[in-house]
């Protein structure tokens, strides 16, 4: 069954209507792009999926253990990029593995090798990229089965963007894990990913095949 299953999804702030009748699936493993202009709800709909906004009506089912990289990286920038990485396993305490094991970094490093050579150096004096890349392991120490990213992109260089975006294909083929994309750069996510939705002024205006969606005007 679905990881994460979407049903008729409806969503106010006050009286306006940020979402409306939105339905979306997410097939462990598997990687979706949710695109569309600013405002159009991208947002709206991941906050509804994480659990931090409550729907009007519709249904939100998560099967699967879900990480959110959010929009803007959220850095702690006082603290070294270990610490940041390490931050991300608080989800895990009482989930039964040693906390030695929840706090290991190791293999966060070999997925994201360029973090090894920055591990004891503060995050808000990083790049936006490597911060970007902080943020991405500091999700992935949670194990999540699925990981929605927020705006991959932004503010970053192209050559870094592809860079991550291997880094991530990399997890999603060696891992499992499955990935969903939030991006106003419909391009680079339906590069990336197999499916995709379109997102326009709170309704999916399209669904289906990236390469599809990519090809119709
Ligand atoms: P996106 O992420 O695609 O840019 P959002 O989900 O942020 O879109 O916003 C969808 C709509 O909901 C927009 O019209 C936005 O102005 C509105 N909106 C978002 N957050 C709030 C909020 N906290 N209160 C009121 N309106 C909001
Ligand atoms: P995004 O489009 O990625 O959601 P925004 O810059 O639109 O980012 O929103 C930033 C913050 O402002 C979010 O917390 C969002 O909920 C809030 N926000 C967005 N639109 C409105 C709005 N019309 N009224 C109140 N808060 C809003």
């Amino acid at each position: 069954s679905d990881a994460v299953e979407v049903r008729d999804l409806v969503v106010r702030y006050g009286a306006a209507t940020a979402l409306d009748s939105v339905s979306l699936r997410v097939a462990p493993g598997e990687m979706v792009a949710l695109v569309g202009p600013n405002g159009a709800g991208k947002s709206t709909l991941v906050n509804t999926l994480t659990g931090i906004l409550t729907p009007a009506s519709g249904s939100v089912v998560v099967r699967a253990r879900i990480a959110q990289v959010p929009e803007g990286r959220q850095m702690f920038g006082d603290l070294t990029v270990d610490d940041n990485l390490r931050l991300g396993a608080w989800q895990l305490r009482g989930r039964g593995k040693s906390r030695r094991k929840q706090r290991d970094t190791s293999w966060v490093y070999e997925l994201l090798p360029d973090l090894v050579r920055v591990r004891d150096r503060k995050a808000g004096g990083l790049s936006g990229g490597q911060q970007q890349m902080v943020a991405v392991g500091r999700a992935l120490m949670s194990r999540p089965e699925v990981l929605v990213i927020d705006e991959l992109s932004l503010g970053l260089a192209p050559l870094i963007v592809a860079d991550l975006a291997e880094h991530l294909t990399e997890l999603n083929r060696e891992q499992g894990t499955a990935v969903v994309l939030i991006e106003q750069n419909a391009r680079l996510a339906l590069d990336l990913c197999s499916r995709a939705y379109v997102l326009e002024a709170g309704r999916i205006a399209a669904e289906g095949d990236s390469a599809d969606l990519a090809a119709s005007p």
